[in-house]
Formats: structure tokens, sequence, C-alpha cells
């Protein structure tokens, strides 16, 4: 009972005794079975020597007073591996934790903030960093979250100011992330898919993504069956952006003609255009109102925008052609903003029909992103972006382990 409340189950206790600084330690040995075998992969080896004497390893406080397992750490020669500590069942190998504990600190890690988890444990962040490390190393060794994938959403999200990236892959059907790697570039994502396999990447149905070239380059080339969907989102916003230069446009018009009343109406007129209309305020609403009455060439820009966002919502092969109707439209709107989008859609357009069709959208992938960005806040600190992609795969990817009584 002992062992299992130190985290050291399956172990024998030859010895309990408190240290004159207060310290709990725990004597044990491991059980025949688990004797001389190799510590990375666990094979049965043959013994080297007796080791460096005594290791420690720290576990769960018993009370308020921390708590150490001690055993002899004797070496075998493992045919693979060469020389090597053997393995102790209850830590990883090269830790100086017990398993027990190393999965608590992961749990508490997706859950808490820095501050309470450090004072909490009392161990020191950077600590905490090599944790997430070996317990995310273990889960997916355990667990490979690329088995099976076949519609994956691809974006990128900058962790740190001065333009840190990490390129991100999203599985649409568990909603998980499933990798995650420093860099935004066809190479970056490269390693994704060497990761997957032949087998892997002709599994590959579906890539949501923006539309960043880069990303339609390695999809196309790694992936032969896949089809690559344009996210909605950032349609819209090519849309957004061509309104508000209408706007820009015909407010520096008016300035020049000396029209100052109508140029400060058309000032404040930002949000009535670029919101939402389900989202306008009452004044916003009759802002809308004044230049539906007044300027029309801007409320057509406005209509414009929010006919490609009607498509996008009516999705299937109804938006396929009402976005036909809208290319029309917009060629013929004499805004030149517009029929730049209306080209930009068209070389784009099998990718934006894929993204119709399906019902496919980055959404969820730049929700991810959002609560990756929260993470990012939580793993300052860390020496380098391989805790932060752990903590992600931990949190964002499902694989934390549960709490050691949980099981
Ligand atoms: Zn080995």
């Amino acid at each position: 009972m002992l062992g299992v409340a130190l985290g050291v189950e399956g172990a024998v206790i030859e010895d309990v005794r408190v240290e004159a600084d207060g310290r709990f330690v725990v004597r044990v040995h491991p059980r025949r079975k688990d004797k001389r075998r190799c510590g990375v992969c666990r094979a049965p080896s043959p013994g080297y020597d007796t080791g460096d004497g005594l290791r420690c390893w720290r576990t769960h406080d018993v009370g308020i007073v921390q708590a150490y397992i001690e055993a002899t750490a004797p070496r075998v020669r493992c045919a693979t591996h060469g020389v090597t500590v053997s393995h102790a069942p209850w830590a990883r190998h090269g830790s100086g934790f017990t398993r027990s504990f190393e999965d608590t600190t992961a749990w508490l890690a997706v859950r808490t903030d820095k501050t309470t988890l450090a004072g909490f444990l009392r161990v020191a962040w950077r600590t905490v960093g090599s944790i997430l490390e070996r317990v995310s190393a273990d889960a997916l060794a355990k667990k490979n979250p690329l088995l099976g994938v076949t519609r994956i959403g691809i974006d990128e999200v900058n962790y740190r100011k001065g333009h840190r990236y990490l390129t991100v892959v999203m599985d649409h059907d568990t909603g998980r992330l499933i990798w995650a790697a420093p860099g935004r570039s066809a190479k970056t994502l490269a390693k994704f898919f060497r990761l997957l396999g032949k087998e892997g990447r002709s599994a590959i149905k579906l890539v949501s993504a923006d539309a960043a070239s880069w990303i339609g380059k390695a999809v196309r080339r790694a992936c032969p069956n896949a089809a690559l969907c344009i996210d909605p989102f950032h349609v819209v916003q090519w849309a957004t952006k061509a309104l508000d230069e209408v706007r820009r446009e015909m407010w520096n018009t008016l300035r020049r003609k000396g029209d100052t009343v109508r140029a400060k109406a058309m000032k404040g007129s930002r949000w009535s255009l670029v919101k939402n209309p389900e989202d306008l305020t009452r004044k916003q609403k009759g802002k809308l109102r004044s230049i539906e009455k007044d300027n029309q060439r801007l409320y057509r820009a406005y209509l414009l925008k929010e006919q490609l966002r009607d498509i996008f919502k009516t999705k299937g092969y109804a938006g396929v052609f009402m976005l036909d109707a809208w290319l029309a439209w917009a060629g013929r709107s004499q805004l030149e903003p517009f029929k730049k989008v209306a080209t930009t859609i068209r070389a784009n357009r099998v990718g934006i029909d894929c993204a119709l069709a399906h019902g496919l959208s980055n959404g969820r992938v730049e929700s991810m992103n959002n609560r990756l960005r929260l993470l990012t806040r939580l793993a300052y600190g860390f020496h380098s972006h391989g805790p932060l992609i752990d903590l992600a795969m931990l949190k964002l990817g499902g694989l934390c382990p549960p709490l050691p009584y949980a099981t």
C-alpha cells in the first residue's frame, strides 16, 4: 500500500527512513521480472556493472514533507542500445522523478497556471518543461495520433513576438491537434508528410487551409488523393478588405472635393460595413441605412461582401452556383477592388468549390490556434519551443495521462 501511495507500485520496499533534513526516503528494488532490462527499450539484457551507487527519484510528498525513492542503478548491455542504466519500473528513463509524479505534473500543467503548479509541486518551471517532454514522448510512443487520419486542417500560428511561427495540423474528425513544428514553409510541412508515411499520405482525402501557396504546394506534392479546401473565412476576408478599400477611396474623394460633412459621416462607418449585420448596434444599423440612401456605390460593395458571406453559409452545390453569379456581379460592379477579388477567387476556384461542397472550414483550426496562443503564455520561460509543443500535444492533442489515482 505504501508503494502505491508513493508511486512505486510493483517495486519491493526495503527500508523507510526520515533523514535529518526532514526528507522522507524509501529504499526499493525492482521485482525479479523487472531486473536486468534495458532502460530505453526494456529488453532483457546481460548485466554490465553495478553503476554509480545509489540513485534518487523525487516522488509525491508525504503530507508536507518531500519524499524520495532510492535504489541502486546497475547498468546492462542492451543488444540495441549498448551500455545503459537498467530499467527502473517506477520512472521514465533519464528522469529524476517517478512516473506517477510526472503524470501529476502534466495533469496540472494542462489545467492550471504556472505559479500554482510550480508552487504546489515545488519544482522549477524549467524542470516542468523537461517533464512535459518526457510525458508527451511517452504518450506518443503509446498512441500515434496520425493513425487513421483522413481529413486534416493546416495552419500557422504566431507564438512569440519577432515572427516565430509554428505550423500546426489538426484532425477534423476528432478536433484534436495531431502535429506541430517550428517554422512555416513547405519544408516544415514536408516533415509532417514524411512522418505520415506513404500509406498515411494516400489516405488523406481532404485538407483545409488558407490560400497560402506553400501549403497548397506541399499538399499537392505529398497527398495524391487529397482535395484542398480553401478556408471560407479567408475568402470572405478578401472581400472585407476590398470593401474597406472602396470606403477609403470614396472618403478621400469626398475630402478632396471639400465635402467635409459627408466625408466625416463616412469616416465613422467602417464598423457598420465590416461587422456581420446580426452584430450591429442600433446606431450602426442607422448608419448603414443612410449609406444605402446616399451612397449607392459603397452600398453595392457592402452587398457584395455580404453576398459572399451568404454563399459560404449556404454551402453545397447551391453555394457553387451562387458563387458563379457572384463572380459575374463583381465583374460588372465597376469596383476595382472587387474585380481583383474575383480574379483571386477564380485562381483558387477548385479549392473554394471544394470547401463549399464539403462544408469544411478552417474555423476549428483557428479556434485551436487561439487556445495554443494562450498556452504560449504558460510556456513562456521554457528554454525552447519544444516544451510548448509538448504542452500543446498533451492539452489540445488529448494525450495527457490521467491522474495516477484515477486509473
Ligand atoms: Zn535497449
